[in-house]
Parts: C-alpha cells; structure tokens; sequence
C-alpha cells in the first residue's frame, strides 16, 4: 500500500464529500494498492478503512503485492461483499469516467448510498511522479533507446512494415519490457504520412522514409517514442523536411519547464513549423503525459490549461504528414525540471540513414 498516495487521496475525497470512493480502473488500482491484477480487482477507500475486491484466482497474488489491504473475495462487480463494506456510506464516489452506465445503475440500486461521479481523482495524482516511477520510466525509456539502436542496424529495404513492428515488439520484451505500451506504429513511404498507421504489408524499398513509434511497459510504466529514418539513401526534399521538424521538435524540448503552459509550448512548436509552412501538415499535439498510460496529463495542445510541474513526464513529438509524400515525426520522453528538463530517450536525432 502506498501510505502517501492514499492519504492525498483522501484529502480530494473530502474536499469532494465523499465518504468512500470506489476505483476499478486498472492504472489507478494498480498505482494505489500494487496490485497488477488489471481489471479483476476494484477498490474502496473511506476515511479510515481500504478495501481491495478481487476473487479467488488472485489469493496469493494479492497476497505478494498488496499489504495492508483487508481483501475481500469477490469478483467485481459482484455487490454482495461490496453492500456490506459500503453500509456505512452515505456518498459513495466512483471513476465516472471508466465505469460502464450499468454498472452506475447497479451500484445506485444495490447499494443504497448516494453515488457521485468524480472524474480523474487518481489521475490528478499520477500527474507528477515520484522517484520509484521516474526510475521506471527511465528504465523504459532505456530499453526504448536499445531497442531503437538494434533496429536500425538490422532495418533494411526488402522488409515489410509489419516484420519490423513485430521485431520492436519481441525486442522490447527481451530487453526487459513485459509488454508494449502501445501498438508499435511502423509506417514506410507515403504511409508515413498516417501519424498513427498500422503497419502493413508493404515491403520497405530504398529510399524509403520509415516512422516507427513504440514503447513498452517497464514495472506498469511505459516508454514512448518516435523516430523517422530513410533507408540507403535520403533526398534533398526528406533531408530539408527533416530538419524542420527536429528544429520544431527542439523548440518544444527547450521550452519544457516547471511553470510554463503546455499550450505555449504546442504554440511554440507550431509556429516553428509555421515558418516553413508546414504547420498545415502537423496533425495532432505537441505532446501528453506518459506513465502508467501512455497517454495521461498534461496536454501539450492549442487548448490545453495545463501547467507544467516538476517531475510530470512529457512527450514533444511534433511531425508533418503530407499526403502522397509521407511523413516525418521525432518524438522525445521528458522529465520536467525547475529549470529545464530531463530528456529520457537519447537516441539520435540527427537524420539517421540506415
Ligand atoms: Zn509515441
Ligand atoms: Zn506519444
């Protein structure tokens, strides 16, 4: 049991009067209790009791991870082990944004308290991590920079995307990762113009631009990032195009710190892109939070309220894709510091001919 978390935890539960919160998404669970169960096991947090519901298939598990629990066999949604637990509460909170509407329904109607929908409590936790998830993110960023130096020495023309999809795959795993994070994005030639194509079929042919995205989860956090290289031989437009972007791409970097808006950043690389009148081309954010999700707050967006704040880890990935081109994006893993950031992915950047 995380002591701490459970206790900021609670303070939110107050502040918005709740008696007891109700959590079954996986992360969340995961990250309150260590429990890595997935979706077999929900919590009930009140003031002074922690309750943790999973069933028998997990007795010893929950056993290894969770201490301080006082565990309860039932599989959720299972309501009666829950409707004695809860007896005493009269505003019950639940992840409003995870739970199925039946299962709202189900809860109003077996329980007897009030259920009140409390959207993204946990996750306003997760924002900043703590030195036990950044080591898991750097690790993961790690065997992302390892797995991207064994690709690309072996990366040639004459293979398809999807053989070198499932290569990051099964080298993720031997470096460490217990799964991907994500499905990995490898797109070649004018598919590289899709930001989040699935690899296909197609055979990678000189001259190819080829944009691989990929990460895996290290200990429940995952890695994420991008890179786009050309096989053999880069022309002068590839070679001009790229340059931009990693431009735009360490615009953003450079902004990341402590107490500056994600918007200002999305801005700043925009404009960066603007210059060269690719910013049409840019399709999505500048980048998002990174941790037991892959995609979690802070947004780096046009309209993103978010702050940054010491130790939330972030993404800068902006890319171009033009239609019948390609496309081309670098994405970047980044602790936020006071004054500046910690990058986590290291690997090159410079345009990589493989
Ligand atoms: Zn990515
Ligand atoms: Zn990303």
């Amino acid at each position: 049991m995380n002591k701490k978390r459970i206790e900021k935890l609670r303070h939110l539960m107050e502040k918005n009067q709740v008696d007891a919160f109700l959590i079954s998404k996986p992360e969340n669970v995961r990250y309150l209790s260590g429990f890595t169960g997935g979706s077999d096991a929900c919590l009930l947090i009140s003031a002074q009791e922690n309750y943790l519901f999973t069933d028998s298939r997990y007795r010893e598990q929950v056993k290894r991870e969770c201490s301080g629990w006082q565990v309860l066999e039932e599989r959720p949604p299972g309501f009666e082990k829950l409707q004695e637990a809860s007896r005493a509460y009269k505003r019950i909170g639940v992840e409003s944004h995870y739970i199925t509407y039946q299962l709202f329904l189900d809860l109003e109607q077996k329980l007897g308290s009030k259920i009140v929908g409390l959207s993204g409590l946990v996750e306003e936790l997760r924002i900043c991590k703590d030195t036990s998830e950044l080591n898991c993110l750097r690790q993961a960023a790690q065997i992302g920079d390892a797995v991207f130096s064994d690709i690309a020495s072996v990366l040639k023309a004459g293979q398809s995307e999807i053989q070198v999809a499932n290569q990051i795959g099964y080298l993720l795993k031997e470096k460490g990762c217990s799964k991907e994070g994500f499905d990995t994005i490898v797109v070649s030639a004018e598919n590289a113009a899709l930001p989040h194509g699935q690899p296909g079929s197609r055979i990678i042919e000189t001259g190819d631009m080829v944009t691989m995205d990929f990460g895996g989860f290290f200990q429940g956090y995952t890695g994420d990032m991008t890179r786009t290289v050309v096989v053999n031989l880069a022309d002068s437009i590839f070679r001009d195009r790229y340059l931009k972007v990693l431009e735009a791409q360490q615009t953003g970097v450079a902004m990341v710190k402590a107490g500056v808006r994600g918007q200002e950043i999305d801005q700043a690389v925009r404009n960066c892109l603007k210059k060269y009148d690719l910013d049409q081309y840019f399709l999505h954010s500048t980048g998002h939070g990174l941790g037991l999700e892959i995609h979690e707050q802070p947004r780096l967006s046009p309209l993103s309220e978010d702050v940054l704040a010491e130790n939330m880890v972030i993404t800068i990935e902006p890319g171009v894709y033009i239609p019948g081109w390609g496309g081309i994006r670098i994405e970047d893993s980044v602790i936020v510091k006071r004054d500046g950031c910690e990058v986590l992915t290291h690997s090159d950047r410079n345009l990589k001919i493989v």
